[in-house]
């Protein structure tokens, strides 16, 4: 039995949690899932967003499979995703989007993943007041976390067999930030000669994945980049409810979908769970349970494949529970 920490979220996160548990246990990997309060679900029991027993389970179990948490909008906590980042030194997050065959979207044979920069830029949180007139955000940017991330980008590009490796920057205006990003991915990318290296500015990049995404293979963005562009990127698969991600350090990694909490339908029953299946599923390969995640993966893409009960975003009227069960029925065949 391996133990992974699982934090079930604010939100949707309850319900998409446990479908992802249900199919994990039904792919037969045997999990031992440590159960912890994070976000608002926390400070509902008195508790802070992130208790010093999360991070310390997570640090201990090696691996935690997180549900979204809440972040309010200008005042109030810090975010929990930025802390747990920063907290556990995860530096890169890992988010493919990928076609699915059964997913009506505008474009096909979509394989895009993108790297992003994840403990730095203007999510640094160094930001101040002046007076009452204006605010000031620091974009922090170090040649160390610059490198590190290009560094990640290359060996992932490598591993998985990928061709080429985009780095997005606005270093046009931003010339000192961004230009010592894209010094740090340019040297990096010298040690690759068998992938190959381009950059484009952000604002032609979100134009050219409207127009041309299939032209492109892995993005290496700064962290705010990063975020936005996996958004955009989300949409041209079917939307933020199929697209997992990995938040990944030094032998520990959080998984976790690219979308949030969904006050707008949480607790009734229509969430998709498959990003959060699919991000489950980067957690089993990830601690070497390879054919257990490819098993759960299949399953999945057959269900779409055969447009068997879909959730209300993908045009389909059936509940979270439902769906699962679609999955969880061809596992058990
Ligand atoms: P959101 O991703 O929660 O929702 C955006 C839209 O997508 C909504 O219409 C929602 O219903 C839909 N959607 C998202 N996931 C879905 C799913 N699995 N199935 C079906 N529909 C889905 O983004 P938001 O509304 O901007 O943010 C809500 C809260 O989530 C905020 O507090 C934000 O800070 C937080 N958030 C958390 C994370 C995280 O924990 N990783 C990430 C992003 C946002």
């Amino acid at each position: 039995m391996r133990k992974a920490t699982l934090i079930p979220g604010d939100g949707i996160g309850p319900e998409i949690a446990k479908a992802a548990v249900k199919v994990v246990e039904a792919s037969g990997a045997q999990i031992e899932w440590e159960i912890m309060d994070a976000g608002i679900s926390a400070a509902k029991k008195g508790k802070p967003v992130l208790p010093d027993e999360v991070l310390a389970s997570i640090k201990e179990n090696g691996v935690c499979l997180k549900g979204p948490t809440e972040t309010p909008v200008i005042s109030g906590h810090r975010s929990v995703n930025v802390a747990l980042r920063q907290e556990l030194g995860l530096f890169a997050n890992l988010r493919p989007a990928k076609s699915i065959d059964g997913i009506k979207t505008r474009y096909e044979g979509i394989d895009l993943v993108v790297v992003r920069e994840n403990t730095e830029d203007l999510y640094a949180g160094i930001e101040h007041k002046i007076g009452n007139v204006a605010a000031e955000s620091i974009k922090l940017i170090t040649a160390e976390a610059s490198t590190r991330i290009a560094k990640f980008a290359f060996e992932f590009a490598r591993k998985e067999n990928r061709k080429k490796v985009t780095a997005v920057h606005k270093a046009n205006i931003m010339k000192l930030s961004d230009g010592l990003f894209l010094e740090c991915a340019r040297k990096v990318a010298k040690d690759y000669p068998d992938i190959t290296y381009e950059e484009l500015i952000v604002d032609n990049m979100c134009m050219q994945l409207v127009k041309n995404p299939e032209k492109y293979d892995v993005l290496l963005c700064p962290n705010l980049y990063g975020d936005i562009i996996s958004d955009l990127c989300a949409g041209l698969v079917g939307g933020l409810g199929v697209v997992p991600g990995a938040n990944i350090g030094d032998g520990v990694a959080v998984f976790e979908a690219v979308h949030g909490s969904a006050p707008d339908i949480a607790g009734k029953n229509i969430a998709n769970p498959t990003a959060m299946i699919l991000s489950a599923a980067m957690m089993l390969r990830y601690i070497g349970e390879v054919e257990k995640a490819d098993r759960i993966e299949k399953a999945l893409y057959d269900v779409f494949r055969n447009g068997e009960n879909l959730t209300p975003d993908l045009g389909g009227n059936a509940t979270t529970g439902k769906f699962c069960n679609s999955i969880i029925k061809r596992l058990r065949n």
